[in-house]
């Protein structure tokens, strides 16, 4: 530790005693939990590291909550109770950056890369230079200000000019420090890109489709657009995180790149680890190499390398062009990308209606697998890069799932072609398509009678999540709708034997077994049932936390908004699309019709036995075979006590119930993480306590 950083700690210290002394039992309490709460944060997500189970942090933030709620007057806008949200920013205000936040000079080659470096040598008279890698992070930039090591604003880059003030939303994002430890500067900005990792990312498409969502695109687009999110409750939901990288100001305490992020290191914020002190092109061109083949390894999403200058006064120096930096420089990544022709468009209507373009192309091989579709996401996307049938198109494999085109060789259109005409009518139904304002997608609005729409709730209504009716797959449902046998899924319940056997590829034994398997869906509980009704946003487990609420169809049709809302984790979106599903009187019809043919639309009473509270908020993960209880009879005990069952283990883990034969992997896991590992007789004996 050197003096400034020893003087820091020092000052820091006595300020706290200071407070301490001062302080009456109530605000002492306040003060210690949310120092401690802070340092939890700082654990979880700057380290990467918890040192507290999910379930006692969460406790220690509800007593903090309930203690500030009660002392208004001990209020502290810095407080880690920020991080759940509460704020509504009606409109940004425009800022302006009091230094400009420039853009970057691209280079593609090694050759770009070496001009560079003899452009910045010659500039500088032949001095040694010395240059930092560092990852180019894929996502949003922000601009963080901090005044006495208070965050004191975060503003969105805008032009690099000027940006919006999305302090609020900032504030959720737990990896940004509100208050800084150290020998941090009196005034300074930060700069950094807000990225969601892969892994965030995945599960909170997997739970958008869950609920009848389209996923979002990719994790960039998704980042910056929750940055512009008007009810911060909804930002502290989304699996942000903010990777710094620059500081600028005044009187900064240090005297190269390299220093000033270890020193951002220290004072609290998240300085991503893979960063090196380069003395050669060569060095350089390794570090690329190196992450240009390994980053699919890494949690987030990268497309560069960015070399910096590492003298703060090279820097003054080299100073900046119009657009950017001159002691700087991005070396982006290739995407793997081909060229093959566009056949044709056509244009898939989902089960919300939402209508997506797909590109249909000659098979050409691309990062391994041979691609036939590409996404074209949207009109916009189409006008923008002016693509036609018949052209020459470049196919590029990126964060998406499907691959995605890229641009058109002009060169080789041909010279009959013609602009594509986006659709203007369902392809389905022909009703004329809407778009939302502020909306990418155009949706089909013939909810009733759009087959599609139609089928699509019918095949979710039968899935094997909702009511897994066996015997009836996918095809068959739009079989059935085409010969205007059903025409949503309550008709299923009058299907006849005789109605279904002639049927195309229909053996007498399958029709049979249709019909049983429909009648056996009336068993399933009506958690399961409440999910099966497509009711948007309504995903499993919404689903089960709405039958727990309200244990029948008739109570759940009677609640208000705002008893909706009040129920644990369930957001505004989610009331009002069940509001609006209860609304509907067609709705209501079939839900009767279901009840009426015996479907479960209340919690059955022998279900309500041995069920309580009493592991709420504590999660779970089950490994290994049992001697007195099947694994599934556990998991559902666990859930029949409040608790949550997960399949992987992590720091959100409470217990861990080991039977026979726990994998290695998993007890070496629970055993870093200080997860206790518990037997199933000890996991009896809680309940029984
Ligand atoms: P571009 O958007 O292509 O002009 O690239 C410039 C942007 O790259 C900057 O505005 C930053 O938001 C972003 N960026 C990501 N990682 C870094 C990094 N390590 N250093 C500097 N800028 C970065
Ligand atoms: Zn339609």
């Amino acid at each position: 530790m050197d003096i400034t950083d020893l003087l820091g700690e020092v000052k820091s210290k006595i300020a706290e005693r200071h407070l301490h002394y001062i302080m009456n039992p109530i605000q002492e309490k306040i003060q210690s939990l949310r120092e401690e709460l802070t340092k939890h944060n700082y654990n979880y997500y700057v380290l990467d590291n918890p040192t507290i189970s999910d379930y006692d942090f969460d406790m220690k933030l509800k007593e903090l909550q309930q203690l500030e709620a009660e002392h208004p007057e001990y209020h502290d806008p810095f407080s880690p109770t920020v991080r759940v949200g509460g704020m509504v920013t009606k409109n940004f205000e425009t800022l302006v950056h009091e230094y400009r936040m420039y853009s970057l000079d691209n280079s593609y080659s090694r050759e770009e890369l070496e001009d560079w470096e003899k452009r910045v040598q010659r500039i500088l008279g032949g001095t040694e230079v010395a240059f930092v890698c560092e990852l180019k992070y894929d996502g949003a930039s922000i601009s963080l200000t901090y005044e006495n090591g208070e965050l004191a604003r975060a503003v969105t880059r805008g032009d690099g000019f000027q940006g919006d003030d999305v302090t609020n939303n900032v504030k959720t994002i737990r990896s940004v420090p509100l208050k800084l430890k150290g020998d941090y500067p009196d005034k300074f900005h930060i700069r950094g890109e807000i990225i969601i990792p892969r892994e965030g990312f995945a599960q909170m498409n997997q739970e958008r489709i869950e609920a009848g969502e389209d996923p979002y695109m990719n994790p960039r687009n998704t980042a910056s657009g929750s940055l512009k999110l008007q009810d911060n409750t909804e930002v502290a939901k989304r699996p942000l995180d903010c990777l710094l990288y620059s500081i600028v100001g005044e009187k900064l305490n240090f005297s190269t790149q390299f220093e000033g992020l270890e020193k951002a290191r220290k004072w609290g914020f998240k300085v991503p680890p893979i960063t090196r002190l380069c003395h050669s092109t060569q060095e350089v061109m390794d570090f690329i190499d190196y992450w240009d083949t390994h980053r699919h390894e890494l949690p987030y999403e990268t497309d560069g390398v960015v070399v910096k200058v590492n003298s703060l006064a090279q820097q003054d120096e080299l100073g900046y062009t119009a657009k950017a930096p001159r002691w700087a420089l991005a070396y982006k990544f290739k995407a793997e990308q081909v060229s093959t022709t566009l056949n044709s468009i056509s244009y898939q209507v989902g089960r919300t209606g939402a209508i997506t373009p797909v590109a249909n192309l000659e098979p050409v091989l691309l990062a391994g697998t041979t691609v036939k579709r590409a996404s074209l996401h949207n009109a916009d996307q189409i006008a923008k890069l002016d693509v036609r049938v018949g052209d020459t198109v470049f196919v590029e494999k990126g964060g998406e799932i499907i691959p995605k085109i890229v641009g058109v060789d002009l060169s080789l259109r041909p010279s009959d072609s013609e602009p594509t005409d986006y659709i203007a009518h369902c392809p389905e139904c022909g009703t004329e398509l809407i778009r939302k304002e502020g909306e990418a997608q155009h949706y089909c609005p013939n909810y009733y009678a759009c087959p599609p729409q139609i089928t699509g709730r019918i095949q979710h209504y039968i899935s094997r999540k909702a009511m897994d009716i066996e015997g009836l797959g996918g095809e068959t449902v739009s079989l059935l709708y085409n010969e205007g046998l059903i025409k949503n899924y309550a008709d299923l319940y009058l299907l006849q034997k005789e109605q279904v056997s002639p049927l195309e590829r229909m053996a007498d034994k399958s029709a049979e077994n249709l019909i049983n398997g429909i009648a056996k869906s009336k068993e399933i509980p009506y958690e399961r049932v409440l999910y099966a009704l497509g009711i948007r946003f309504v995903g499993e487990t919404v689903a089960k936390k709405l039958a727990k609420a309200y244990p029948t169809v008739d109570a759940l049709r009677a609640a208000s908004l705002e008893e909706l809302i009040a129920i644990d984790e369930i957001g505004v979106k989610i009331a009002e699309s069940v509001v609006e599903f209860f609304a509907d009187e067609d709705n209501i019809h079939i839900v009767e019709r279901l009840k009426q043919y015996g479907v479960q639309m209340e919690i059955a009473p022998e279900n309500l036995i041995g069920q309580t509270e009493l592991l709420k908020g504590k999660t779970f993960v089950v490994s290994g075979v049992f001697e007195s209880i099947s694994r599934n009879e556990l998991k559902k005990k666990i859930e029949d006590n409040g608790g949550k069952v997960a399949s992987s283990i992590s720091s959100k883990t409470t217990y861990v119930v080991a039977g026979d034969n726990m994998g290695p992997s998993k007890r070496e896991k629970a055993e870093k993480l200080e997860i206790p590992i518990i037997s199933e007789y000890d996991f009896m004996e809680m309940l029984n306590n």
